[in-house]
């Protein structure tokens, strides 16, 4: 029997898992059905929370990454009352978050992975038997195939797409939910900058004429979906990926385990998707390399203690998303009265805010 842990898919979430290990002594491969630096063309842009930048940090997959730090959200709905803003001095931290392209990202995990001596093994499609005899396997494959799994379609697509405004972004986020689906604006570049990542969610059956919009037509738009706080002065190509909710009950079984994607594949609208993988990769290489560690990292009763310790917050990260989701993308008078007076506590109670801000930093077990 090989000693390494196999991991199957080497995106973002198996070459973080990888590196989590070696930093625990664990050694694991990476196998990837793709040519090796193909997540270097991922056009995502991705907000990543500042407990996922801890992580990151700690498996040396964190210097050099060009990042825009988020230092205030400012969350509202399209037409109705409510709205609130999430401070970083507030939270005494340096910052909410960062915006980041997924292709540094998988650059910067990529050159980790070869300095730590990890093997990549490129243009290998795995199948169900054929890691058989690794004593653990991690599915990283980037989706859920599994029948019981649960879907959820919410019928959406994600448009997204850089843009220019005529102001500095000066480090603020926008969230704005409009009965079409939620709007973000992520500040991409430095201080002075006033670039911003946009994520336009709307109808599946729309996205592809919004795509083909030419550059004033998906302004225009952005305008009426997002309003008149920042004028916007041009827009790079659109790029779509559909929007559904699909997770695993089960992320463990006999010497298998599922991480990122392959476990849980979420709505964007909260930018939790590879924060969660962190968290969840981090506890996984901690409870194999743990006190009671006796040398096989497939250890049913490991497995079992880890998929137990990351229920709370899997579930609190999942159902908050899809809660996000749904409800916020409607235009019921009640729920909207709700949701303007939910966004108006949040405003008016700064320990309520403080609550739901550490949640989306650290999940649902910061502290
Ligand atoms: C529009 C959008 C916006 C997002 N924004 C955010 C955000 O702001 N913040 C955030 O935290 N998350 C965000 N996410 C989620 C984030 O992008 C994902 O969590 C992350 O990319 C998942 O990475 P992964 O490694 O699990 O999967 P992938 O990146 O899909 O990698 C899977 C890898 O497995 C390989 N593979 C597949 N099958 C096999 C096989 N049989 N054998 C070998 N290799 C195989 C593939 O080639 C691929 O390289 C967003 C997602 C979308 C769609």
């Amino acid at each position: 029997m090989a000693d390494a842990v196999a991991i199957v898919g080497g995106g973002p979430a198996g070459m973080a898992l990888a590196l989590a290990l070696h930093r625990h002594g664990i050694a694991a491969e990476i196998f990837d059905a793709r040519q090796r630096g193909a997540a270097k063309h991922d056009k995502r842009i991705l907000a990543l929370s500042f407990g996922a930048r801890k992580i990151l940090e700690r498996i040396g997959a964190w210097q050099g990454i060009p990042a825009t730090p988020i230092e205030t959200i400012h969350i509202s709905q399209h037409g109705r009352l409510g709205r609130t803003r999430m401070r970083a001095a507030e939270e005494g931290v340096a910052a909410l978050g960062y915006v980041l392209t997924a292709s540094d990202l998988a650059a910067v995990l990529d050159q980790a992975v070869t300095a730590a001596g990890i093997p990549y093994r490129e243009q290998q499609k795995v199948g169900a038997s054929d890691t058989a005899n690794y004593p653990l396997t991690a599915w990283a494959e980037g989706a859920v195939d599994n029948p019981d799994a649960v879907v959820r379609d919410y019928g959406q697509h994600a448009v997204m797409c850089t843009v220019g405004a005529s102001q500095p972004h000066r480090h603020v986020a926008w969230e704005r939910f409009t009965p079409a689906g939620p709007v973000a604006l992520l500040p991409h570049g430095n201080h002075a900058g006033n670039d911003y990542a946009v994520v336009l969610t709307c109808a599946a059956e729309h996205s592809p004429a919004v795509a083909a919009l030419d550059d004033n037509s998906f302004l225009d738009l952005l305008r009426t979906r997002f309003g008149t706080r920042l004028g916007f002065t041009g827009a790079g190509p659109r790029v779509v990926y559909p929007l559904g909710l699909r997770y695993r009950e089960q992320i463990v079984a006999d010497r298998q385990v599922w991480i990122g994607n392959a476990a849980q594949t979420l709505h964007p609208v909260a930018g939790q998707g590879f924060n969660l993988a962190l968290r969840d990769i981090w506890e996984l290489a901690r409870t194999l390399s743990g006190p009671v560690y006796a040398g096989d990292p497939g250890d049913p009763a490991l497995l079992a203690r880890y998929a137990a310790a990351r229920r709370l917050d899997r579930r609190a990260v999942i159902g908050f998303t899809d809660t996000l989701a749904r409800l916020f993308s409607n235009d019921i008078a009640p729920l909207a009265h709700a949701r303007g007076a939910g966004l108006l506590a949040l405003d008016l109670l700064p320990p309520l805010r403080s609550f739901v801000a550490r949640r989306m930093m650290f999940g649902a077990r910061a502290w």
